[in-house]
């Protein structure tokens, strides 16, 4: 029997110097924690739970990263920034009628419910988030939230996202569930929440009946590799399902990381196989300090062609990216590309308007050779 879900959230590593008492890191990743420990300003932390799913010695020079690794060790690539990032990518500032709650598209709202995670995955723009924006939306945000839900009818869903709301307890989730459901009886929820992947015990029992009392609610996951799935997450997805929750999965494309179509086919099988829908497959976005997991266009264009012959509809996602400047979500196909320049993409937004998303020169290793995935040409 495993460790109660709180008693392993309290038990996180979140103190850099714990680290090598358990990894044994390479240089770039001992770099990062002696440039943080200046800034102070970039969030680190992995449950025990994430953690054992990683090897603690780093891969050897012919061996192939390792993919659970690369999500949660930080590295000094963090802090190079190149010019078209952001800390806030998505431009989301501009598109947030009241506090901690996002309105960009008509009949949907996402709802920043904390800014806390279970795990700070290295390629997310929110490992940024500190301070005020880590903490459990207060009663005027929720009421200010409430208010504008019930002026806004044309809002159908609301999406508690962050953050991951399942960081809080449940009688938070409820009270915020309940308040909402108070106001707009028609609203369906969707809960984004990592906890499926990081801290699988987060999903028990008491959680799924109470999330059932506020149906229709779907649950949006993130798996972004086959070593993702044991057997403890796999029953995290079975209570839900059971219990008629409907989970679906957003993988991001990452460098070397999930970046073949070997890896890709094994995963979307094995949601399919988990009664897991695969939604998304997502670009990474264009947070700062990211560069290095971004994996060009061309290449997901090829990967996606490879899953639709392999695979059944059911276990293909839709390629997609946040175009970077508020050009929101935006289905990627090879129809999307209006033209390629030096470094760049010309992508069509929704209303019409060009945004540039980069094109990237292959990233190299400390040691000057190319990472692997460059060794590999585009298929
Ligand atoms: C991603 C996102 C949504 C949901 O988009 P879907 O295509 O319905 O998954 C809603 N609001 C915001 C602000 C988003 O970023
Ligand atoms: S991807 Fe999700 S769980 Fe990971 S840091 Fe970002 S918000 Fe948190």
């Amino acid at each position: 029997m495993s460790k109660e879900w709180k008693q392993q959230q309290k038990e996180r590593i979140c103190h850099p110097q714990q680290l090598p008492q358990r990894f044994e890191l390479t240089a770039d990743e001992q770099a990062f924690f002696e440039t943080a420990e200046r800034t102070q300003s970039i969030n680190f932390c992995v449950t025990h739970y994430y953690a054992s799913l990683a090897s603690e010695t780093p891969p050897g020079k012919d061996e192939p990263p390792d993919p659970i690794r690369k999500q949660f060790i930080p590295t000094r690539h963090e802090f190079t920034s190149t010019p078209y990032e952001s800390s806030d990518p998505l431009a989301e500032a501009s598109y947030s009628p009241v506090a901690r709650m996002i309105h960009r598209y008509t009949d949907r709202v996402l709802v920043l419910v904390t800014g806390r995670c279970g795990v700070y995955c290295r390629y997310c723009f929110r490992r940024y988030f500190t301070g005020d924006r880590n903490r459990f939306l207060d009663k005027a945000e929720i009421e200010g939230i409430v208010d504008y839900l019930g002026e806004h009818t044309e809002v159908r869903e609301v999406i508690l996202s962050g953050g991951d709301p399942l960081m809080e307890d449940n009688e938070a989730i409820e009270e915020l569930l309940l308040q909402i459901k108070k106001a707009r009886a028609d609203i369906r929820f969707r809960l984004a929440t990592r906890m499926i992947v990081v801290l699988p015990d987060r999903i028990t029992n008491d959680l799924v009946v109470m999330l059932r009392r506020y149906a229709p609610l779907w649950v949006v996951t993130q798996f972004n590799h086959p070593y993702e799935l044991t057997s403890r997450s796999r029953e995290a997805v079975a209570t839900l399902v059971d219990m008629g929750i409907p989970v679906l999965n957003q993988t991001v494309l990452l460098r070397d990381i999930n970046d073949s179509a070997e890896t890709l086919q094994v995963l979307f099988q094995a949601l399919a196989d988990a009664r897991v829908k695969p939604y998304y497959l997502f670009q990474a976005d264009v947070a700062s300090g990211t560069a290095h997991f971004r994996v060009p266009l061309e290449r997901g264009f090829a990967l996606m062609r490879e899953l639709r012959s392999n695979l059944s509809g059911i276990a293909v996602p839709r390629y997609a990216v946040d175009l970077p400047g508020g050009g929101g979500k935006r289905e990627l196909t090879e129809e999307s590309v209006r033209s390629r320049g030096e470094g760049w993409y010309e992508l069509a937004g929704r209303d019409g308007n060009s945004y540039y998303y980069p094109d990237e020169p292959p990233t190299r290793t400390a040691d000057g050779s190319p990472s692997s995935h460059n060794r590999e040409s585009p298929q």
